[in-house]
């Protein structure tokens, strides 16, 4: 497997207030663990620029000049109760999606057969015309219209296992079923969307797991609602938003799953792709926010991404 690696300083410079979860230091973490000489085979490349006309993929023209005018131009300002921004947050955003696009657009060139992109801010919580929960646009939800549109592909499957639902996705492509929306994730907790009920277009498959649960009912949502929905779907790429805060270190939920468990999912994914998809996968950073449970959440991600 090539295995390619998209990162950018700028994600460092959106500054978060202090005692934030979603701080630079994640990315710090993940820098340190992925220095590793197992990782020495990472085709590491420096996240492009962003076109921001793409983010008009998933939200429309007003509400992302509304997002842009609550940019600082010094201290940090705002946006939601619990996003904010800083003056480089808007570069840090706009080289998100750029590195997400490019990871499409690698693994349909065939330059990498998986891409992992460790950018922020994430993405998943970002409705239509919301920012909410530390983020501004849904990058998943761009990307996957970015393949759409710029590499003639009908079916994109999204699989989010972000221990909190990603309501901004589902909202995005809820009456559109050319994108399957996989999600499992702890409920009752944040944003509190993600019912079973929650079917959208019959393209919304939603996997909610109790609090203090853990890896046996997270592999069997995978094995009875995830995989085989993406065996019915047989999408020509899968996005995933690969979140580590289901890890049981992680301060922000009750599920307790291991670095195993990333590796098992990854690994289960990689075989859909393969079945699916000439192997294409491309996987986006959402949230992770102990230190020592991201990085080794990713390492053992990211190992697998390269081990097929
Ligand atoms: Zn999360």
């Amino acid at each position: 497997m090539t295995t390619r690696l998209y990162t950018h300083p700028i994600f460092l410079e959106h500054i978060t207030p202090p005692g934030h979860p979603e701080r630079p230091d994640r990315l710090r973490a993940i820098e340190r663990v992925l220095d590793d000489e197992a990782f020495a085979e990472l085709d590491r490349v420096e996240a492009p620029e962003g076109d921001e006309a793409t983010i008009l993929y998933a939200h429309p023209a007003d509400f992302v000049a509304r997002v842009r005018v609550g940019i600082p131009s010094e201290g940090i300002a705002r946006i939601d109760a619990d996003t904010t921004a800083s003056p480089k947050s808007w570069q840090a955003v706009i080289t998100a999606i750029g590195a997400a696009n490019a990871a499409v657009d690698d693994v349909f060139a065939g330059r990498a057969d998986n891409v992992f992109v460790a950018a922020r801010p994430p993405g998943h919580h970002a409705e239509k015309n919301t920012a909410m929960g530390f983020c501004f646009f849904n990058t998943a939800a761009i990307a996957a219209r970015h393949a759409q549109k710029e590499h003639g592909v009908e079916r994109v499957a999204i699989v989010d296992w972000d221990v909190h639902h990603g309501n901004g996705t589902q909202d995005i492509f809820w009456d559109d079923p050319t994108v399957l929306y996989c999600s499992t994730h702890q409920m009752p907790l944040y944003p509190g969307t993600g019912a079973k009920s929650e079917t959208g277009a019959g393209n919304i498959v939603n996997a909610p797991l109790a609090p203090r649960t853990g890896s046996d009912l997270f592999r069997d949502a995978f094995l009875s609602r995830v995989l085989p929905a993406l065996d019915d779907f047989a999408p020509d790429l899968i996005i995933i938003s690969a979140g580590f805060d289901a890890h049981h270190r992680d301060p922000l939920a009750e599920i307790n799953l291991t670095e195993d468990d990333f590796d098992w999912a990854t690994g289960q994914l990689m075989q859909r792709a393969a079945r699916h998809s000439g192997n294409r996968l491309v996987s986006l950073l959402e949230g992770g926010y102990d230190l020592q449970g991201l990085a080794f959440s990713v390492a053992a991600h990211v190992g697998r991404l390269m081990k097929g």
